[in-house]
């Protein structure tokens, strides 16, 4: 029945396929039988694996049972919902937090209520699939500034009719180009315009800022920002999402967020581990300069190699490739040589900006960069690249 559609990806080597591992929390998985290294994981701080968070969501699991059992509005509010919103506002510096299921969730059950019919998204080209889909559920007009283009945001700010209501909206750290928002000009011009600006800061928590607070931590605008999203799904090493902002427009969200009263709450054991994931990554800092020492020497040697690599400055280091097809045959070469990257294509990415995403850990030991930086040399010829 859909054999035509697939054969159409297929003919454009889009395809998609699930690679199986069969063991491993990373950085070393199996997969097909081999140790392969994983340069592909979100979790920046390796906090999936950590006995504490793991723990917790154990205990979790034990006291309160392995599902939510219902929406929170409907069957009650656990403790460990509670403990972890109050964790988050206190670590984002906001009066309230709201969690989600997930970070998709998050998006599309927010934006919707911040702005409706005779409002104006305005929204960076490079935004993530699931805020561009919660721009598209609002009945808000909807408009994309190229990336990172602050001119071209002011000139469709100046444009807009009198007094309407807009929204900015943009990731924080840009998931498949490593490149951050220019937060500070973004709300700048959000104040001069009297606009909101919302950012997803799903890889960014975690990761940037001194304290790991995020993209505005990392900018100085910790307080300045009125919605802040984030995933726990990535260096919080758990799963389920947050919105961090005023408590009016928590409980506003509680009233209105579709995605937030339509859904399970997130699993007991799910919440617990992100607040353990969020005392461990507070209280061991050292597991963020692990991070960015690995990611100086992978980038770094990427770069001697020749590989063409995304104005990235994080621990999302994209090599540049274009082509769909090259995109795949490289990150197979990987593959061969023991390390997993995932080429990642269009629809994900504009066309022909076809790319492997390689991100590294504070679980890397700098022996497991070096061995990749031979594969990524071997493959890189092979595929012609280098
Ligand atoms: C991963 C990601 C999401 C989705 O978060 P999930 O919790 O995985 O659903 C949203 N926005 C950005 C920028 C992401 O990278």
């Amino acid at each position: 029945m859909f054999d035509k559609q697939l054969s159409e990806l297929a003919a454009h080597h889009l395809t998609r396929r699930l690679t199986p591992i069969q063991s491993g929390v990373g950085p070393m998985v199996e997969i097909a039988g081999r140790q392969i290294l994983l340069l592909a994981s979100n979790d920046y701080l390796g906090l999936a694996g950590h006995p504490e968070v793991i723990q917790s969501a154990i205990e979790a699991t034990q006291q309160f049972g392995a599902g939510a059992g219902a929406s929170r509005l409907l069957s009650g509010s656990l403790p460990p919902h509670q403990e972890l919103e109050s964790a988050l506002a206190q670590f984002k510096g906001t009066e309230a937090a709201l969690t989600f299921s997930s970070g998709y969730l998050a998006n599309i059950g927010t934006i919707p209520t911040l702005i409706g019919r005779d409002g104006l998204i305005l929204a960076d080209r490079l935004c993530h699939a699931s805020l561009i889909d919660g721009c598209r559920l609002s009945a808000a007009d909807f408009r994309i500034y190229r990336h990172n283009d602050v001119s071209h945001l002011q000139s469709l700010l100046a444009k807009r009719r009198n007094g309407r209501r807009t929204l900015i909206v943009t990731d924080g750290l840009f998931s498949m180009d490593g490149d951050l928002a220019p937060l500070p000009e973004l709300s700048r011009l959000a104040q001069d315009y009297e606009a909101d600006l919302y950012i997803d800061d799903a890889h960014g928590t975690g990761v940037m800022g001194p304290h790991g607070r995020g993209t505005a931590e990392h900018f100085g605008l910790d307080t300045q920002i009125p919605f802040q999203m984030g995933t726990l799904g990535k260096a919080f090493g758990s799963s389920g999402a947050y919105l961090a902002g005023p408590s009016a427009l928590i409980r506003y969200l509680i009233n209105t967020s579709r995605s937030f009263i339509f859904t399970t709450a997130p699993p007991p054991s799910s919440a617990a581990a992100a607040t353990a994931a969020l005392r461990v990554m507070q209280r061991e800092p050292e597991r963020r300069a692990r991070l960015w020492a690995n990611r100086e020497r992978l980038f770094s040697g990427l770069l001697r190699l020749g590989f063409n690599l995304s104005p990235s400055v994080s621990p999302i280091i994209p090599i540049l490739v274009g082509n769909a097809e090259a995109a795949l045959s490289f990150a197979e070469h990987l593959l061969a040589e023991g390390v997993y990257a995932p080429a990642i294509r269009p629809p994900t990415v504009p066309d022909e900006t076809s790319r492997v995403r390689v991100t590294v850990t504070s679980e890397h030991q700098p022996s497991h960069i070096d061995h990749a930086l031979i594969a990524f040399q071997r493959a890189g010829q092979l595929a012609g690249l280098i």
